[in-house]
């Protein structure tokens, strides 16, 4: 009979096995041993939502054409610039062959990974135990451009879907801006259930977090991404440069063109930012080849 290790040993190590799988790292050949796999049923993925409703006024653009892009003569590409700090857990992970949304929903399950353990036998909970729904993601699994927010707030909680309070509303508008709909672009956060009070999260709840949102991102292999707000761009860039230092200009991530841009709810807060917004999100029209608005006369 093996000998079994101590029960905290125990548990750290299954830990650590499960943060490998999460990460898609899968072959280990050990038995864990009883009780180590309490596998519970996941909920179901989120549903395509594509009917958020509309804020009236906005200094936003209305889409002067029907939502469905446009093609226009390729525009050449602005110049990658390199990211500010050195590879962080992001871009070091292997990618994931073949995998769907759905079975990344599926692994991830009832989450309850965010936990800290303080002494002997005794764990703290941390997101999970205050959240109502897991917020996966919304949008097209095939998506050419996603948008990465920092984490859920009370509405999304509610709902289980991303972005779909005030700031939400937001940015439905500025994706409409874009020419797009929010069924074209996907549409998730850095960490998956909401921190209490919307405190941005802490890095062990990004760490339990982050392989999820990675392989999210390489499994819908996006042209572009959009980082909304500083907790996101900081997070997945691994920097702590403050966002408008590199805010609009193109860095390169796990092989795909990133943007950061300002969060929605900054925009609320600070309407005269949504023109750096619209000249972020140009850029990024650009590079997708969708059609830029006509410049008015005046
Ligand atoms: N803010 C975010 O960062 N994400 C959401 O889903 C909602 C608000």
């Amino acid at each position: 009979m093996p000998e079994r290790f101590p029960a905290s040993l125990q548990q750290k190590i299954e830990d650590r096995l499960r943060y490998y799988e999460d990460l898609g790292i899968r072959l280990f050949y050990t038995d864990r041993g009883p009780g180590s796999t309490t596998l519970v049923a996941p909920e179901p993925i989120a549903s395509v939502s594509s009917s958020a409703p509309i804020i009236e006024e906005t200094v936003l653009p209305k889409p002067t054409t029907k939502p469905a892009p446009a093609k226009v003569a390729p525009v050449a590409p602005p110049p990658l610039v390199v990211s500010p700090t050195g590879p962080s857990l992001f871009e070091t992970m292997e990618k994931v062959k073949d995998e769907t949304l759905l079975n990344i929903r599926e692994d991830l399950g009832d989450c309850t990974r965010c936990k800290l353990h303080k002494g002997r036998n005794k764990i703290v909970f941390k997101l999970h135990k205050g959240r109502n729904k897991i917020v996966f993601g919304d949008g097209n699994p095939k998506a050419e451009l996603v948008f990465v927010g920092e984490g859920p707030g009370a509405d999304e909680d509610a709902q289980g879907l991303p972005f779909v309070g005030r700031a939400g509303k937001l940015l439905t508008q500025m994706i409409e801006a874009m020419g797009l709909q929010r069924k074209d672009v996907y549409i998730c956060n850095v960490v998956k259930c909401r921190p209490p009070e919307n405190r941005a999260p802490e890095p062990d709840e990004v760490t339990a977090c982050s392989p999820f949102l990675i392989r999210q991102i390489d499994s819908i292999h996006p042209k572009v991404i959009v980082c909304l707000g500083a907790t996101a761009a900081k997070t997945i860039l691994n920097t702590t440069r403050g966002i408008s230092q590199f805010r609009g200009e193109w860095l390169e991530w796990r092989g795909h063109k990133l943007m950061a841009t300002y969060h929605p709810a900054y925009l609320l807060r600070n309407p005269p930012a949504k023109a750096d917004v619209w000249k972020d999100l140009q850029k990024v029209m650009a590079e997708l080849g969708l059609q830029l608005p006509k410049k008015s006369k005046s």
